[in-house]
């Protein structure tokens, strides 16, 4: 599988830039909107958005289950953002009839990082990723206040004396992949080259 083919759920969210930043990483990347798109893909991007819309759309498009069971089956998955929240076994701060995937096993709480600091940037030291540090653009962000022993922790926020110093936010459990923040909006395609190779080796 010398390019993988990789789908973005494409019901919500910046699904173009992610579709971008895998083609750079050495994939194929389509847009998922039904079933047997879903069925022929090798990964699946969930992008960032709005999670209770993404979870209502998932319904909508009748989506929730063969996602469900495709990630239950070891798709690999890579969830940015909102995509994060979806992949939890356990979201705080959620509508109650939000949905989510179970793909990783951790507790993610939804805009976390509070009203004053809607969205800001980070430098990252990220596990597996060599070099300069990850810029990290977080957009209404969730963090991850729990993860489950299978669970890796690759980022978390650096210390500079804040609230949120130290909060994990970026995971990997086997092949599935979530960040916190938004790699596809800055260029550097480290972190989809991360998820590509998953791929590849699955
Ligand atoms: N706050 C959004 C949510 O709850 C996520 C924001 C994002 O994806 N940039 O889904």
């Amino acid at each position: 599988m010398t390019r993988p083919l990789i789908g973005v759920l494409a019901l919500q969210g910046d699904v173009r830039e992610h579709v971008h930043a895998l083609h750079d990483s050495g994939a194929d990347a389509i847009g998922i909107r039904r079933r047997e798109e879903l069925e022929k893909v090798d990964g699946l991007v969930i992008p960032g958005g709005e999670s209770t819309t993404m979870s209502k759309l998932l319904d909508i498009f009748e989506l929730y289950e063969p996602l469900r069971d495709r990630l239950a089956d070891g798709l690999p998955a890579y969830g940015s953002c909102a995509g994060m929240i979806l992949l939890a076994s356990e979201i705080l701060d959620t509508r109650a009839d939000a949905k989510h995937l179970y793909g990783v096993d951790m507790t993610v709480r939804r805009n976390a990082f509070g009203r004053q600091v809607d969205s800001f940037e980070a430098d990252l030291d990220f596990e597996g990723i060599t070099g300069d540090p990850v810029r990290a653009v977080f957009i209404r962000a969730p963090w991850v206040e729990r993860v489950g022993e299978d669970v890796e922790v690759l980022a978390r926020v650096p210390e500079t004396g804040g609230e949120a110093d130290g909060r994990i936010v970026a995971v990997r459990q086997g092949s599935v992949l979530a960040t916190s923040f938004h790699p596809e909006v800055t260029g550097d395609r480290r972190v989809h080259e991360l998820f590509v190779d998953l791929v590849r080796a699955h």
